[in-house]
């Protein structure tokens, strides 16, 4: 008998991680490894906000905080939703985690019961699955194609439903694909959602201040029917340049909320204090570092959509958000590499990547869809024009 739980035998370490991981050691080992595979802005974190987290340390503020966030970050969150979403939320209505991805980790912990449904349209964020297992749900896999521009299908979305379904998972802009949802998109899927008034609604909104052109965020908490049935999760990693300080927060029904607190205080207790600090100054803070950081994403990515299209066998949808791009390599599936290893599937397509061209990305099958790959274009133009050469060295290569 192992050690090991039967919950845990049900998931798998994070496969984006172990990607990331994997370029590490071969760097290590001497190679010159381009890493696209990180989930990371690769900006500094702005130094007002690092200020704002000195002085916290110099005041003292170093102690225990309130489980779910002090006073001062649930106020700068009731006003961030207020200001940014026309959302309005009581201080009770919000809660602060280590991280978005701990937020969700207790949200589907503290609701779900043996059985539970939770419809997860793919291609998907890696954790959510695997999440939702260790709770003891059942993902349900609801399938974006391409031709879908990876968006829901309210016909499809309408069958996957059933009365086992406890809540469904919505990300946009998202990873992996960059899709964004408009505000006519949400209210397509709102419609359906209305008819099912057992199904909670969890909205990834981590990358909403990563957005390209015209295009404008609108969230689905928006919709005054919806809203009590809606947790609305958002963080300061991905907009603010802040992954390693793990500050993540939602807002929602008062009764998953305090349900998320009572995890989190037999878990981690509260997030660090200085971290909190540091949000409450990211959020409160001047804000105009986010557009430039994003025109200077949309640069990169005009630049990584247009020379993936040129490669023969690779096809790009342009995403209007976050810093992702999920090209298909289905037309270079069944042709073999330089040393003769057959590509059969988007995993040896990135694995002979790897180890022949030296660039790490991730195959589409570990976000729920096989055929394509993800790049992260959160690097320097330079990496992505050695990058997107060696890429293109790679597909040419393979006969
Ligand atoms: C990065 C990310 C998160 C959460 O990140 P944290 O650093 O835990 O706040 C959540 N969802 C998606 C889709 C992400 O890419």
């Amino acid at each position: 008998m192992s050690i090991v739980s039967n919950s845990l035998k049900r998931i798998k370490p994070s496969p984006t991680l172990a990607v990331t991981q994997k370029a590490r050691e071969l760097r290590a080992s001497g190679k010159d490894i381009i890493g696209l595979g990180a989930g990371e802005p690769d900006f500094d974190t702005p130094d007002n906000i690092k200020q704002a987290a000195i002085k916290a340390i110099n005041d003292g503020d170093t102690k225990y905080t309130a489980v779910d966030g002090t006073p001062a970050l649930k106020d700068a969150i009731v006003k961030k939703f207020k200001r940014e979403n026309n959302l309005e939320y009581e201080t009770d209505q919000i809660t602060v985690g280590t991280g978005g991805k701990q937020v969700i980790y207790n949200a589907m912990m503290a609701t779900i019961n043996e059985g539970d449904e939770v419809v997860i349209p793919a291609p998907y964020w890696v954790s959510y699955p695997d999440i939702v297992l260790l709770a003891g749900g059942t993902p349900v896999v609801l399938e974006c194609s391409q031709k879908q521009g990876f968006k829901i299908n309210s016909l499809e979305l309408e069958k996957s439903i059933t009365k086992k379904t406890k809540w469904i998972i919505l990300n946009s802009p998202s990873n992996p694909t960059g899709a964004c949802y408009s505000e006519k998109e949400i209210r397509e899927i709102a419609k359906v959602l209305l008819k099912h008034p057992h199904v909670y609604i969890l909205s990834d909104d981590i990358y909403e201040h990563v957005t390209y052109e015209e295009f404008k965020f609108f969230t689905i908490a928006q919709i005054e029917n919806l809203k009590d049935r809606v947790l609305t999760m958002n963080g300061v990693s991905k907009a603010y340049s802040m992954t390693g300080w793990r500050i993540g927060y939602a807002a929602g029904p008062k009764e998953i909320i305090k349900a998320i607190a009572k995890i989190q205080s037999q878990s981690t207790t509260n997030p660090s204090s200085i971290s909190q600090a540091a949000a409450v100054e990211a959020l409160n803070g001047k804000q105009d570092f986010i557009k430039k950081r994003a025109d200077s994403f949309q640069l990169r990515r005009d630049f990584v959509v247009k020379t993936l299209n040129k490669i023969d066998g690779i096809e790009c949808l342009n995403p209007n958000g976050a810093f992702y791009v999920f090209p298909s390599c289905k037309g270079l599936i069944g042709k073999k590499d330089s040393k003769g290893n057959e590509i059969k599937k988007d995993t040896d397509f990135v694995q002979s990547l790897l180890e022949n061209y030296n660039v790490a990305v991730v195959q589409g099958s570990a976000f729920g869809l096989e055929g394509f790959f993800r790049i992260s274009y959160a690097t320097s133009m330079e990496n992505l024009k050695k990058a997107l050469e060696k890429i293109s060295s790679f597909c040419k290569s393979l006969k």
